[in-house]
């Protein structure tokens, strides 16, 4: 819920000075600092420490309080499927992997040079879990980021399109605005001319001003079917790929991992249940 707007700024008149204090607090937005200030004060009283280190104090709290108000809001705009991080990711399942370098893309030097990252490999490896981590990793390091797989980007430029051109350029302004911008399950999908244009003007323009990452289970060549032909699967891609680190993963499916588990000893069941 947004807060309500002030309309305004009138020293508090209670006669309690705590209260007073309190009600300015509040009044500008200082949350942090209404909750902590009763307690740094008899801190400093206790403690016989210089003004400046209440002060201090006081500020840390409030710049705590507006860093995690920040995480909050900016995890719930990016519009991840979920909130997995890469300490949740088994490396261990996926041996071909490199960790290291997954740790490094973490680090998001990828994103302070404008360049992207392309995970590719079949259903269930954890290509939308390595990317969804690498975009919380992004908003931990204060850049702003947004989620969203193919599917929906097309579903919306359709309906915007028919809603009207201010909706649909607002939908592509928030587009190109994140730092970093994921691209879920960009596999084969029929687009009309519209989405087609859409998506075509959205990656040039974010071209080494803003990243990207993109899952898939099709190779790039199979971008042709989205972008019509191929000049312009190849001009885009050229943008693309001339900045892209690519990992492929080859394991197992991770979703069938107990399935699998569950299927090796079948034998044993059913040896069992003939032998009774
Ligand atoms: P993909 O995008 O490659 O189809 P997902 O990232 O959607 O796969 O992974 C499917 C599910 O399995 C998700 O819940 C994900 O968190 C989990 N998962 C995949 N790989 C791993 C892994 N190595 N360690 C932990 N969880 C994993
Ligand atoms: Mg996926």
């Amino acid at each position: 819920m947004s807060k309500p707007r002030v309309n305004l700024y009138e020293i508090p008149k209670s006669v309690n000075q705590k209260k007073r204090i309190e009600n300015a607090l509040e009044l500008l937005d200082l949350g942090g600092m209404q909750e902590s200030f009763n307690n740094l004060a008899q801190r400093f009283i206790r403690d016989n420490s210089t003004i400046y280190d209440f002060l201090e104090g006081l500020l840390e709290k409030e710049l705590l309080c507006k860093e995690e108000y920040r995480l909050q809001n900016w995890i719930k705009q990016a519009g991840f499927p979920w909130k997995k991080t890469l300490d949740d990711f088994d490396f261990k399942f996926q041996p071909g992997l490199n960790e290291k370098h997954i740790r490094e893309l973490a680090s998001c030097r990828f994103i302070e040079e404008a360049e992207n990252v392309a995970f590719f490999g079949p259903p269930g490896v954890g290509k939308t879990h390595l990317a969804v981590a690498l975009g919380l990793e992004a908003i931990h390091k204060g850049y702003s980021v947004r989620f969203i797989t193919l599917e929906k980007l097309l579903d919306k430029i359709e309906k915007l399109n028919v809603s009207g051109k201010d909706l649909l350029f607002r939908f592509f302004a928030a587009l190109l605005r994140p730092k970093l911008l994921i691209l879920d399950e960009m596999d084969l999908h029929e687009a009309s001319n519209e989405a087609s244009d859409f998506l075509f003007k959205l990656l040039a323009n974010r071209y080494e001003k803003g990243s990207l990452i993109f899952t898939s289970n099709k190779p790039f060549s199979a971008w042709e079917v989205l972008f019509k032909n191929k000049v312009r699967t190849e001009t885009i891609l050229d943008r693309i790929v001339q900045h892209c680190t690519t990992i492929q993963i080859e394991g197992e499916s991770y979703r069938l991992k107990d399935k699998i588990k569950w299927t090796a000893s079948t034998p044993k069941l059913d040896s069992r249940a003939q032998m009774n």
